[in-house]
């Protein structure tokens, strides 16, 4: 029987300069390495058909299931700050949607499917390490509760990529709230397709923001709305520590996920410049410059919605500038109320920001775990003590006295600690995926075929605030020999 996929397609039904139509490019020996049974479920799929051979088939790109529509989406981008009028899905092809079983549409897109109209000089392939880090971390992601396109499954597809050297071909299968980036409109304004950007603004509004559709000025509330979820999302990434590596516009998500992981990164060791892509020299894309480019891709996109937002153009500016502008409020608040809570503080007092910055701060200078800081603090917030925690610090008596400080504003919190504890517990996770562990992971399936080590990686990091004894390891930051410095593009 023919594996089924519920599709119920609409971005096909845009009009054709949307993208290009074809089908992915078939493979030579598809064979499964992963298939998310939970994420299955949610779409009405059944993970053991998409697990036989029958659903390989569709998972590599060699079979097109019944009810597909094909398409490779075009699109433009800043890519490092330089705008490129093309760039598209070179080594993608969007299979169609499917309505879950929460009601919420999705795209599913195989990444790696081989070459299209988009491809430029590329290969349209994707290899094995790169699918796999993908899929880590963006499950990973969703496990943490930030918004995040998903992994349903990954295949190897028995052909060799060529980068700098020969490395295994595989196809990730990606779920995605939708495809539709700021350099979706980018492409059409940068044409002149002013009907194109409204179509595409109005499709926008119509899956992301329905809300926006009876607002007074629709284009204005939609331009309002992403930047709010943007701002959203950038916090919670520096909430966790997360370095997204390649904030071009063409990977900024109107629906506000997390997308496009590829020189991403966790930090070990606090340090807010931290960089990790081997190919942003300058910085631009540093943990704490996010906020800032976030911003930055969001006024490229005001720019594309000019004409929609009121006809003088003058006007259309102000109406722009006034929609950005509650970018860093929105940011602020939601940066301070995570802080606020990852230190135990469930009310509001004027020195909260302060204390939190002081932490911060010392965490900083004296080289402390991001993570681990944050998750022992939850057992010196309790009764647990801070034996643990002090020795994270180069010099513990930096800590001390931040703690005085932080003990004192506790005291004033209403509730007992062991509920604190358990609140600080719930935002603190124990475990990320850390650079060392992903590429350990990685380099197992790469050079050894032991997928082993990729999927119990993938186990913990599906509940990463709960304590497993026996995984304490896990948790620990790389040792000085195993630390990751650079993290590369892997396309
Ligand atoms: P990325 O850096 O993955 O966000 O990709 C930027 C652009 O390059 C997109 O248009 C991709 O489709 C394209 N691209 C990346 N890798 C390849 C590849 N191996 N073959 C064809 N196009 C690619
Ligand atoms: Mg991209």
């Amino acid at each position: 029987m023919p594996i089924h996929f519920p599709f119920d397609n609409t971005y096909a039904r845009l009009p054709e300069r949307f993208y290009a139509r074809l089908d992915p490019t078939p493979v030579t020996t598809p064979r499964l390495v992963q298939v998310n049974a939970g994420l299955s479920h949610l779409l009405g799929l059944d993970p053991e058909e998409l697990a036989s051979p029958e659903g390989v088939e569709v998972l590599s790109g060699n079979r097109v299931p019944e009810g597909a529509a094909p398409i490779a989406l075009a699109y433009a981008g800043h890519q490092f700050g330089q705008f490129v009028p093309q760039l598209g899905d070179g080594r993608a092809i969007l299979l169609g949607e499917v309505v879950g079983r929460d009601g919420l549409r999705r795209d599913i897109q195989l990444k790696g499917s081989g070459k299209t109209p988009f491809s430029r000089r590329g290969d349209g392939r994707a290899a094995l390490g790169p699918v796999l880090r993908e899929y880590i971390v963006s499950e990973a992601m969703a496990a943490l509760g930030i918004s995040t396109t998903r992994a349903l499954a990954a295949v190897t597809t028995g052909e060799a990529v060529r980068r700098e050297t020969a490395l295994p071909g595989a196809v990730l299968t990606r779920i995605a709230a939708s495809h539709i980036r700021v350099g979706t409109f980018q492409y059409f304004a940068a044409r002149g397709d002013a009907e194109a950007v409204r179509l595409l603004a109005d499709y926008a509004i119509a899956r992301h923001y329905p809300e926006a559709a009876v607002a007074a000025n629709p284009y204005y509330a939609l331009l309002e709305a992403v930047a709010a979820r943007q701002a959203e999302l950038v916090a919670r990434w520096l909430l966790i520590g997360f370095i997204h590596g390649v904030m071009n516009t063409d990977n900024t998500s109107i629906a506000g996920e997390t997308i496009d992981y590829g020189p991403c990164a966790f930090m070990d060791a606090f340090d807010p410049a931290v960089v990790f892509s081997s190919i942003d020299s300058f910085g631009r894309y540093a943990y704490g410059n996010q906020p800032h480019i976030a911003h930055w891709n969001l006024a490229r996109l005001a720019e594309t919605l000019l004409p929609l937002l009121a006809e003088d153009e003058e006007q259309a500016l102000a109406l722009a500038q006034e929609a950005l502008a509650g970018f860093g409020p929105r940011f602020r608040a939601a940066w301070l109320g995570g802080l606020r809570r990852k230190i135990g503080l469930a009310t509001e007092r004027e020195g909260d920001a302060a204390l939190t910055q002081d932490l911060l701060h010392v965490m900083a200078e004296n080289g402390a775990d991001f993570t681990l800081t944050f998750r022992r603090l939850c057992d010196a917030a309790g009764l647990d003590g801070d034996s643990t925690l002090r020795p994270l610090f180069r010099d513990p008596g930096a800590y001390d006295a931040w703690a005085v400080g932080w003990r004192q504003r506790l005291a004033e919190e209403p509730g007992d600690p062991e509920v604190r504890q358990a609140a600080m517990r719930a935002v603190n996770p124990a475990f990320i995926p850390r650079n060392h562990l992903v590429e350990a992971a990685l380099r197992a399936a790469i050079e050894r075929e032991d997928f082993g080590p990729f999927e119990e990686l993938l186990a913990v990091l599906s509940q990463p605030f709960e304590d497993r004894p026996g995984f304490e390891r896990y948790a620990m930051p790389p040792q000085p020999e195993e630390r990751v410095l650079q993290t590369f593009c892997g396309t």
